[in-house]
């Protein structure tokens, strides 16, 4: 068995993602996340799936507490082998009104936690020559839209992140990459569909189709589906030589 250890992973994309990675049976699986039921998300999981899981609320913006959680992780299942950095945050502002602790609330969760648990289970991958580190950035990481400064500047810079531990990672098959998903139907994106349809005097549905879908080609909601079987494809052994890549999964939004 392998261990995959998921930030943010009992809610949204996270728990999509969770999910693709229990059905296998072949992982174990670390569940993280401020949600309080976290704890009975992991339990149901690792019951249906017949396989084991734990359940941490270490805060993204907490050092200390994540490399708690990254110790706790290997003391209970000997190693890591997946690092998926998913927790993330939003803010929608212009700059003039963009709040200071905003900013430093979305670089720290967005970015910097990517850094403290690369940085924890790094040396760990080295010695056993195998590693799996798997960012979720955004459409948003390689393209900007008005109003999300700080989000933009997070996701570009993880993707920025992922190229520099591609090149540290590749003498010991430890493999970065970072998935750009475009529009997906989560907890974070259904409370941007209410707040953009108040302050456009729109309705929901308008918003979906003429604000958020409107960049990408395929008018659909990304699924979680895809996001996972995305990410076990690049955590999987035959994954060696595809390290680097800031993927696209937004429905040709990059394309134009
Ligand atoms: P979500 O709100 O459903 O889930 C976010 C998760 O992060 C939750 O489990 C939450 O508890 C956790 N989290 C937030 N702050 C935390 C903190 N300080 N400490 C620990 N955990 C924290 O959001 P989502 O849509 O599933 O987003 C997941 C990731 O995917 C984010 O990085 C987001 O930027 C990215 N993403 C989302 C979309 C989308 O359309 N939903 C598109 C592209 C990228």
């Amino acid at each position: 068995m392998k261990t995959a250890l998921i930030t943010g992973s009992t809610s949204g994309i996270g728990l999509g993602i969770a999910k693709e990675f229990a059905k296998t049976k072949q992982y174990n699986v670390v569940f993280n996340g401020l949600e309080a039921n976290g704890q009975e998300i992991a339990d149901a999981i690792a019951k249906e799936y017949g396989i084991q899981t734990m359940f941490s609320n270490a805060n993204m913006l907490k050092a200390e507490e994540l490399r708690k959680m990254v110790d706790e992780a290997v003391s209970k299942f000997s190693k890591i082998d997946v690092l998926i950095n998913n927790a993330g945050i939003q803010h929608v502002s212009p700059i003039e009104d963009f709040p200071d602790e905003k900013w430093n609330a979305i670089i720290g969760i967005n970015l910097t936690s990517a850094f403290y648990l690369s940085k924890a289970v790094w040396k760990g991958m080295k010695e056993r020559k195998f590693g799996r580190i798997i960012n979720i950035a955004s459409a948003h990481g390689l393209v900007a839209s008005e109003f999300k400064s700080a989000y933009v500047a997070s996701k570009h810079g993880i993707v920025g992140f992922t190229k520099t531990l591609a090149l540290e990672g590749a003498p010991f098959n430890i493999t970065v990459n970072a998935i750009c998903p475009g529009y997906v139907k989560t907890p974070l994106v259904e409370k941007q569909i209410a707040d953009q349809a108040k302050a456009h005097n729109m309705s929901e549905s308008d918003v979906v189709s003429k604000v958020m879908l409107y960049k990408q080609a395929v008018k659909d909601f990304v699924s979680l589906e895809t996001l996972g079987q995305t990410t076990l494809l690049l955590a999987s052994d035959h994954a060696t030589t595809i390290t680097g890549i800031a993927m696209p999964v937004d429905g040709g939004w990059n394309a134009q």
